[in-house]
């Protein structure tokens, strides 16, 4: 089927992938992918279910005694292999990706797909770090422990950042010795399918499956089988609460990596004539509107002290309306579109109610229902009430709201009220105003003065209800994909 520039190059490649195998599900039935910019159909892809999953999970068992057997070197080699390939196709995946996601492809999935190599590079390297213990307990006793790998790990992701999170999930699994059933979401799984495709003949059969489907479908049946030792889901909290009680329900390990409402805290001191340009640019950033406002992280609620707010804000907003939106494959977008109607209404009810309610906008407009592109503007919203619903609930949109702040405690009480603790963003020069912040913020990951990606070897995770666990680095992966075997033994 022709993509744009790019031919899906194997027959069922938009099937699912088990044992090593392209699968079209048994039933026949297919969901369409659509390009959000262009309105257009561009691939069909199986419609798995719990049939596939159970031929997934039990392909993945009959693999995992003899993959986690392997010297992790090995292990890691494959990896790194796929890191490269992966490297050699970026080009091309990248095309794929702004054109399922609607991330534009210059500011945002080029990296993305350089982004996912050097996830699946970095534990191409550090698969041998897969250390154990030993314990001094005196002459007559030798004790150690060893990490051992859980079983077989199904990993569910959404679509905003597939191509990354395919790479996180498939790297941690793998290199800590793990089998992996993978459910890509139905709206963008078409690059994780082409990055499946560049690995089918580097993994053994069975060692990493992906089943394509609905969420309620696949994704509720991966979570629930009693075959799946962990499940690692990313993903709206919403979901994770299912998630969560599917799990627990038969005592399964679970990482949960979840939604945000991020605050964005500015300093009088960051916002100097030296620095005040940075600054804005670095609340644009972190408010990722470049990616539609279409993550997790998103600094989606900025706190500005009022001493400076009506230098910054202007700058701010100007540099948000200067963003050109369009086309995620044109090179000329900074901002692509959002992912499908469902979002892109969303957004429209979520900005009209707060118009509604009597929020004033510094830039942007109230989204109009389209036939066309999903591509609302970037849009900044003053004069609010943190109980309002566009303060308190996640848009996953170009939306940011802002609140001026004079007293710090008062705007810390604000920052924190929220059920959410992904991350912040601090822009201030002085050491202790950071450390004091850093300290008060309740929040997984705290950026001071940029608003950047995620970096393989971080520990990345949330609190409260942002999720449980941390990935993106070794460390993480061990906590969460292993257990520790404790073995005594009498001298
Ligand atoms: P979503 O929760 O609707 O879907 C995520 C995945 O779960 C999809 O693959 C979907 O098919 C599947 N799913 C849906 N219902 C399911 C069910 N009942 N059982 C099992 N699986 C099910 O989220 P989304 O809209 O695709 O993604 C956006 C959300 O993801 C936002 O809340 C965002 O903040 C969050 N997110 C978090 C991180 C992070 O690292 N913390 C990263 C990216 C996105």
């Amino acid at each position: 089927m022709a993509l744009l520039n790019y031919t899906l190059p194997t027959e069922g490649l938009a099937g699912s992938f088990i044992d090593g195998k392209w699968h079209w599900p048994d039933s026949g039935e297919k969901l369409a992918v659509e390009n959000p910019s262009r309105r257009e159909v561009i691939c069909e892809i199986g419609r798995g279910t719990k049939t596939e999953i159970d031929l997934a999970v039990a392909a993945a068992e009959r693999a995992r005694r003899d993959w986690s057997a392997r010297p992790a070197s090995e292990r890691g080699a494959m990896l790194t292999e796929l890191g490269n390939r992966l490297s050699t196709h970026a080009e091309e995946i990248a095309r794929v990706l702004a054109a399922e996601s609607g991330n534009a492809v210059r500011t945002q999935s080029r990296g993305e797909a350089a982004g996912a190599a050097g996830v699946l590079k970095y534990y191409g390297g550090v698969a041998v770090e897969q250390k154990g213990e030993t314990l001094p307990l005196g002459p007559g006793i030798f004790s150690y422990a060893t990490r051992e790998p859980l079983g077989v790990v199904g990993s569910i992701i959404p679509w905003n950042s597939p191509l990354q999170l395919g790479a996180v999930k498939i790297s941690m699994a793998l290199a800590t010795g793990n089998c992996l059933v993978l459910k890509p979401a139905e709206d963008a799984p078409l690059a994780v399918l082409r990055l499946v495709e560049l690995a089918a003949d580097i993994f053994p059969p069975g060692v990493f499956n992906v089943v394509t489907g609905l969420g309620e479908e696949a994704g509720a049946a991966l979570a629930s089988h009693p075959g799946i030792a962990k499940v690692s889901f990313t993903g709206s909290s919403e979901v994770g609460k299912l998630v969560a009680h599917s799990t627990a329900d038969r005592i399964a390990n679970v990482t949960l990596e979840l939604g945000g409402k991020s605050p964005c805290i500015i300093f009088p001191d960051a916002c100097t004539p030296e620095r005040i340009d940075a600054t804005a640019q670095g609340v644009v950033n972190a408010m990722r509107f470049a990616r539609q406002g279409q993550s997790c992280t998103a600094g989606s609620r900025l706190f500005v002290h009022a001493s400076v707010w009506d230098d910054l804000m202007p700058r701010v907003a100007e540099k948000a309306a200067a963003m050109t939106v369009g086309d995620a494959l044109d090179e000329d977008s900074d901002i692509g579109a959002v992912v499908n109607a469902e979002r892109y209404d969303e957004i429209c009810a979520f900005v009209a109610e707060a118009e509604a309610q009597g929020a004033t906008f510094l830039t942007g407009e109230t989204p109009t229902t389209t036939d066309a592109g999903f591509h609302p503007i970037p849009t900044i919203l003053t004069g609010l009430d943190n109980s309002w619903r566009i303060a308190r609930e996640e848009v996953f949109g170009p939306v940011l709201i802002a609140i001026p702040w004079k007293d710090e405690a008062d705007m810390i009480a604000l920052a924190n009220d929220t059920h959410y603790g992904l991350a912040a963003f601090i822009f201030t020069h002085d050491m202790s105003t950071i450390i004091r912040m850093t300290r008060a913020i309740d929040a997984g990951w705290v950026q001071v003065n940029q608003g950047g990606g995620q970096i393989p070897g971080m520990s990345y995770g949330g609190i409260k209800q942002s999720g449980m666990g941390s990935e993106y680095s070794i460390e993480g992966a061990l906590e969460a994909y292993t257990f520790r075997k404790c073995v005594t033994v009498a001298i």
